[in-house]
């Protein structure tokens, strides 16, 4: 059996890693001139990397390990099904048991009439699949011009070409020629940093109201399909206002335009529910699905889509698919994933215990003088950082130069919690006990004095004018 377990010197991993490895979203040269951190092995909350630090992470990597590191079971199946049959293809009329055990667990998981999947290998896939799928659903009956599709900006749907598009951000926009056409951004539903002087209610309605704003402005015919992350994750954990979800699905009723909830980090209980639709209160038409599906140990995602949506696109083919869509050997991960998030009363574990604990300890972090506030939503959370909490100034320093600094310094005291511009971004294994929250908030409250310390130190606890 090859191993890599007794690996080369962290320096020469590190020199053929910049030799012959390029990153996604990584200035290479500079990672190269300072070295990429190598994770070696993982269990439960903490990573191992190859200097043998142990590292608790606040981010289950990219939103994705909710189960935590090392679910002997996970690899047990992936084992077994490699052996029984690694590999076919769900394309000409032909099937396999995990794809259907999957299909069917997900319709019973999935609220209301949210019954029937279409496979893909990952988020950006799935959104790639929507993209087409509603386009194609309004053709099929009869009103092809109603094509367009609705985002917001800084929202996060992937990075290729459509999932990108559907995304709103700019920095992805500005290479490779996106947004395709066809796909429009509204504004965003986050109060911290846009909401003014506006009560969050009224910002989170109106917020809302740009969707109306903007189909009457298309024309309703020509608008087929809204998507939105029920909570933000990579755009900094944005939680709406109570009064947006609500109102952005009046709308998308009153003008018979589909509603997309991208619970690609949202599903699978991070928000305390199985999907994060149940916990803002909406019922969409189609969810996109990937990481915590599989709590990231195999390369997997998806749409549910409506019973509605499902007869009509049933009606036609559908020239559309990707080689491993339903991979069996993916399929059978994401199932025992499923299998323990309930033998294990995970959502109870979270409800109960987590999010309790989690809540606590960020209520303190909150008290901190950079902290803004404590944007929390079950298991997912962000902390602003701000050189004057009542006004929500931001630094005179560039956005994110603060965030990447109290990065590093997680880093430096072994834990990992992510930065999007200033706010530190935390999503911890739902698996996470509240001894292990203690460690974290411990770790944290290190890094945030670091930080302030630096930041005084630097003199850029400046507000910017
Ligand atoms: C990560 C993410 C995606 C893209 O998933 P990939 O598996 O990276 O393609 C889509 N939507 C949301 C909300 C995400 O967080």
């Amino acid at each position: 059996m090859s191993t890599i377990t007794n690996h080369l010197p962290t320096a020469e991993l590190q020199a053929l890693d910049a030799a012959h490895h390029m990153h996604p979203f990584t200035t290479n040269d500079e990672l190269a001139a300072k070295g990429a951190r190598i994770i070696t092995r993982a269990s439960g909350v903490y990573l191992t990397d190859s200097d043998g630090n142990e590292i608790l992470d606040a981010m289950v990597s990219l939103w994705c390990v909710n189960l935590g590191y090392g679910k002997p079971e996970m690899g047990q199946v992936a084992a077994r099904q490699m052996n029984e049959l690694p590999y076919y293809n769900t394309f000409f009329q032909t099937s396999h048991v995990p794809a259907i055990a999957l299909a069917s667990k997900l319709a019973e998981l999935a609220p209301g009439d949210l019954n029937h999947v279409f496979f893909a290998g990952s988020g950006s896939e799935a959104n790639d699949t929507n993209l087409r799928m509603v386009r194609t659903y309004w053709a099929q009956k009869g009103q092809p011009e109603k094509s367009h599709i609705i985002s917001r900006k800084n929202a996060y749907h992937g990075s290729s070409v459509g999932s990108g598009s559907l995304g709103g951000m700019t920095y992805i926009h500005e290479q490779g020629g996106m947004p395709i056409p066809g796909i429009h951004h509204i504004g965003q539903p986050d109060w911290w940093s846009e909401g003014g002087d506006q009560t969050p209610e009224a910002f989170g309605l109106a917020r809302a109201q740009e969707l109306e704003e903007k189909i009457l402005e298309l024309g309703a015919e020509k608008v087929a399909a809204f998507i939105g992350e029920p909570i933000q994750g990579a755009g900094g954990v944005v939680i709406p206002p109570s009064t947006y979800w609500p109102e952005i699905e009046r709308i998308c009723r009153k003008y018979d335009v589909l509603l997309i909830a991208d619970e690609v980090i949202c599903g699978f209980g991070r928000t305390g529910n199985w999907f994060g639709s149940q916990t803002v209160g909406i019922s969409p038409d189609i969810m996109t699905i990937a990481k915590g599906l599989s709590s990231g140990y195999a390369p997997i995602g998806g749409s549910i889509v409506s019973d509605e949506i499902a007869a009509v696109m049933n009606a036609c083919e559908f020239n559309h698919g990707y080689t491993y869509s339903g991979h069996p050997v993916c399929a059978a991960v994401a199932l025992e994933n499923l299998r323990i998030m309930e033998e294990e009363d995970l959502l109870g574990h979270i409800r109960n215990t987590a999010m309790p604990a989690l809540h606590a300890a960020l209520e303190k972090l909150g008290e901190h003088p950079l902290v803004g506030t404590v944007n929390v939503s079950g298991m997912m959370a962000s902390l602003p950082l701000t050189p004057h909490k009542e006004s929500r100034a931001k630094f005179a320093s560039d956005g994110g130069t603060v965030g990447y600094m109290c990065r590093e310094h997680c880093f430096a005291n072994n834990l990992v919690m992510r930065h999007v511009g200033d706010r530190m971004i935390i999503s911890p294994p739902l698996v996470i006990t509240p001894e292990e929250i203690d460690v974290f908030a411990a770790r944290a409250t290190l890094a945030l004095d670091a930080t302030y310390k630096d930041l005084k130190d630097k003199d850029m606890l400046k507000i910017q004018s």
